[in-house]
């Protein structure tokens, strides 16, 4: 009986941590394999913009360009969905080709809502792509999208950002058990 408690407590805690767990990691998101994605039945994908696809109120460069260029050849819908205000997100999307949705308010549901209306995409073929799990993971887990963790382009944080960091890495500690858990289940099966 004693000994089930940590169990018990560990279960309960993933459980009460899960919604803010990815569902896949990514080191960048420049490293996916979005043809095959495609194969499987993938036609938008929403975005977030600071650390996940340039550094922190860096401006589109030819990288970014270049990614959404080549998924909009694929066939992908492309919109990023941002935090941030209308010149910083509007500027970042007209020059890479992005549709856009600014002060987004994630964790909200409300945007990547409004971001598969506007690509005319569900939560069956819709995926995300960002670097907070605050924000941008359990968003997305609340609007059921497939989503993918990828690590911040830039280590240099600002202050309210590296407290966030800190607690994720507590919850990445549940999410790295429950990982074996599950596993550790399955393998018993
Ligand atoms: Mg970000």
């Amino acid at each position: 009986m004693v000994l089930c408690v940590p169990v018990i407590v560990q279960v309960k805690r993933s459980y009460m941590f899960s919604k803010l767990f990815p569902m896949e990691i990514a080191e960048s998101a420049y490293d996916i394999d979005y043809e095959a994605l495609y194969k499987d039945g993938y036609r938008g994908i929403i975005y977030d913009i600071d650390n996940t696809l340039v550094p922190d109120n860096a401006p589109a460069d030819a990288k970014s360009c270049r990614l959404v260029g080549s998924l909009k050849d694929m066939g992908y819908k492309c919109l990023v969905l941002s935090n941030n205000d209308l010149d910083r997100v509007k500027t970042f999307a007209d020059k890479v080709g992005a549709g856009y949705i600014y002060k987004a308010a994630k964790p909200s549901v409300k945007g990547y809502r409004e971001a598969m209306d506007k690509m005319g995409t569900d939560v069956n073929n819709t995926l995300f792509l960002g670097d907070q799990l605050f924000t941008d993971i359990w968003g997305a887990n609340r609007a059921g999208i497939r989503n993918i963790l990828v690590k911040p382009i830039d280590k240099r944080e600002r202050m309210h950002i590296l407290f966030k960091r800190v607690l994720e890495k507590v919850i990445m500690v549940f999410y790295r058990r429950s990982v074996k858990y599950k596993a550790a289940t399955e393998d018993s099966r």
